[in-house]
Order: structure tokens, then C-alpha cells, then sequence
């Protein structure tokens, strides 16, 4: 019979989730808020395991001719004495860093012209034992048999689904920005963590001689101090770090700043129709540099679970609870393959 899986929320989880939906032959339609592809931000690391799964669409070859690849990260004081090398073992090959803007580009190529709309805010969903609903902010209404939440850590889907607000500060705030890479003196390219007593601060190469930094500082919720940083404020604070932290943030002419938080962990995945991927179902704090990692394999792993049990998942009931349990172990084998290691 035919399916139709709909996907609100264009960023890495809904894309790679149509990629690999539409690989499978199926009918899938991507609705997105922003008004057209790209995503806004800095740079953004992706790790081995995210280009495993990847791999069958080409789009891993793909990230790697546009990122800048290095087999880890330095973590190094304040004063530039080495702590230690986080490294990716050889076999599993680099961390690529790129710009999040041509990822995201990267990923709405790889798709046919017409599987995305932008310009789509999804502000309610309703789901029978038949279908769900989705309505958008223009009054507008779309039906599927499958619903992809991939609506990202602010996801209203979960808000409407699970009726809690479920975030969770982790006592830090950040700002991020891009400059030339002429303005680094003193660096040979690697990608570094500089700790100190007045944050951490990231510096990661990109391609096409640009970097990426960041700066990480503890601070209570929603401090309005900090709110009010500007490059300047940063300059003082971590002027006495070592080269290139001083010249980056001289360079620096726009940041972007947000409080870092995560979610409670959900019980479930899945609420009837409704699947929940990326930051929508588990968003983490960026320590690891995995949330977008994990959100890949999410799509692929889930794209693959909708194609298996596509029949009980579309059937004219409800799935009851057991059945999302068994979906759910399912989803957990499949995953296994795509593990790194
Ligand atoms: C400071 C920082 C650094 C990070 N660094 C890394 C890193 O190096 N490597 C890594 O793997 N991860 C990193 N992450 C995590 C990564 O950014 C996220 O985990 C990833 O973007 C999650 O992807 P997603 O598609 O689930 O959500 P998102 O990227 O948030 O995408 C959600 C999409 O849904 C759209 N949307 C939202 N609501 C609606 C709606 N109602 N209707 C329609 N569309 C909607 C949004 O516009 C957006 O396009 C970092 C995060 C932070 C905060």
C-alpha cells in the first residue's frame, strides 16, 4: 500500500532522513520553517560514524572533498601547555569540520527539487488510527500516514505530544563565530581546545582559509550580562590566552550567542505515528560533538525501520505500546550496524 511519510524540520535529521526515505523509493515531504536551505551558525564537526552512515549516498565523499579533515583535537592551558590529544583512532579515519551552512546545502542537493518546502511552520499535529495531521502557521494542512518529528531541541511536536517543557540548563553559556584563518598567528591548523579559569574557548580550521571558534563560560540561566556580550567584552575577558585566541577575536566582527541546554531524556521514541529524531528526541549538550553525528544516524537507522515495519506501523489501529517496543528494539539492531566500532 502506499505510504506517505511526512518530515517537519529541514536541518540535518529531516534531511538525511528524506535521503534515505527517498533511496527506499518512498513518498516523503520534507516542511521546514526557515525560507530556504541553508542553515544559519558557525562551523560544525562531523565524525566518522555520522560519514558511515552516510556513505551509500556519496554524501560522505561529498563532506569530505568540503570540510577540513584532522585525526583530533588538542586540548592545551591556557598559556599553550599541552593537556592532551583527544584522537580518532586510524582505522575509523578524520573529524571533518565544516561550515553548517554548506552542510545543510550539501544535504537539500542531494534531494529531488521538489521534496522540501520552506516557508512552513508546523504549529499543531493530530493523528487517528488512520493518519496524522499536520497544520502549519498559514492555516494550512498536510496528511501522512508517518510523521518524522526532526523539529530540533525546541521541537513543538514534543511539547504538544508530551505536554512538558523539558529542558534542562547545563550551567554554561556560548558564543560562536567564523573569521579569516590570515588573522590566526602563532597555530598550525589543528583543532584546539583552550582551557583556562575563564572558559574554554574552541579554535577549528574550515576550508577556504576561514575558522571557527567558540567560547564556552559558566554562568547562571538566561544571564543578562552575558546576553550583552559583545566581541569587545570577549577580547577582555580572554585576552591573557595564548595566540591565536587574542588576534581571532580581534578579527571578529559578528557572533552568535545561546545558553546551552539539553532535554530530559523521553521514555519513548515513538508516540503512535509520530517518530521523534536528532535534537527533537535526545538533544545533548556539544561536548561530544555528536549531536548532528547522532542525529545522521538517527535518519538513516529510523528511514530503515519505517521501510521494515512500515505495515504495522501504517496499519488501521493504533500501534499499542508492546508494538512500539518491539519497533524500538528493531530500531536498536538496526542501529547496530551502523555503530563505529
Ligand atoms: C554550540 C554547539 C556546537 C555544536 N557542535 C556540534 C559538532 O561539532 N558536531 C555535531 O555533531 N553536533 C554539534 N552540535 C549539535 C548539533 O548542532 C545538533 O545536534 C544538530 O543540529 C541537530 O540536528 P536536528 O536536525 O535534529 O535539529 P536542527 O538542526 O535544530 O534542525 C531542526 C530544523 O527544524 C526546523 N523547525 C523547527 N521547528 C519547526 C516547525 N515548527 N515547523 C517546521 N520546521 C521547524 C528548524 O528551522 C530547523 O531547520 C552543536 C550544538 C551546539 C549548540
Amino acid at each position: 500500500m502506499h505510504k506517505k511519510v511526512i518530515i517537519i524540520g529541514g536541518g540535518t535529521a529531516g534531511l538525511c532522513a528524506a535521503i534515505k526515505l527517498k533511496h527506499f523509493g518512498m513518498d516523503v515531504k520534507v516542511f521546514e520553517k526557515r525560507t530556504k536551505p541553508g542553515e544559519a551558525g558557525a562551523g560544525i564537526l562531523i565524525a566518522p560514524n555520522a560519514l558511515k552512515a552516510l556513505e551509500p549516498f556519496g554524501i560522505a565523499d561529498r563532506i569530505i572533498r568540503a570540510g577540513y579533515g584532522k585525526d583530533g583535537i588538542q586540548i592545551v592551558t591556557d598559556k599553550g601547555h599541552k593537556i592532551m590529544k583527544l584522537s580518532v583512532p586510524d582505522e575509523y579515519g578524520n573529524l571533518y569540520s565544516i561550515h553548517r551552512e554548506e552542510l545543510n546545502l550539501l544535504f537539500y542537493e542531494a534531494l529531488p527539487p521538489d521534496t522540501v518546502q520552506y516557508g512552513k511552520e508546523c504549529v499543531r499535529i493530530d493523528q487517528d488510527e488512520q493518519h496524522v495531521r499536520i497544520s502549519f502557521h498559514d492555516g494550512s494542512e498536510e496528511m501522512g500516514d508517518i510523521l518524522i518529528a526532526a523539529d530540533g531541541i525546541h521541537s513543538i511536536i514534543r511539547k504538544q505530544l508530551t505536554n512538558k517543557d523539558s529542558y534542562r540548563f547545563a550551567g554554561y553559556t556560548c558564543w560562536r563565530g567564523i573569521v579569516p584563518s590570515s588573522y590566526c598567528t602563532d597555530w598550525k591548523d589543528e583543532f584546539m581546545e583552550i582551557w583556562g579559569a575563564k572558559g574554554r574557548f574552541g579554535i577549528i580550521p574550515l576550508p577556504n582559509k576561514q575558522v571557527y571558534w567558540y567560547a564556552i563560560v559558566n554562568s547562571r540561566k538566561n544571564d543578562a550580562r552575558f546576553a550583552r556580550y559583545t566581541v569587545n567584552d570577549l577580547e577582555n575577558r580572554f585576552g591573557n590566552y595564548r595566540e591565536p585566541i587574542p588576534s581571532v577575536l580581534k578579527a571578529s566582527r559578528q557572533m552568535t550567542h545561546r545558553d546551552i541546554v539539553d532535554i530530559i531524556p523521553m521514555e519513548n521514541f515513538s508516540l503512535h505515528r509520530v517518530l521523534f529524531i536528532g535534537d527533537a528526541a535526545h538533544a545533548f549538550t556539544p561536548n561530544l560533538g555528536q549531536g548532528a553525528c547522532q542525529a545522521i544516524e538517527d535518519a538513516v537507522v529510523a528511514a530503515e525501520c519505517i521501510r521494515k515495519f512500515s505495515t504495522s506501523l501504517c496499519g488501521v489501529r493504533y500501534a499499542p505500546q508492546e508494538e512500539s517496543g518491539g519497533y524500538f528494539q528493531a530500531f536498536l539492531d538496526i542501529w547496530k550496524n551502523y555503530a563505529v566500532g
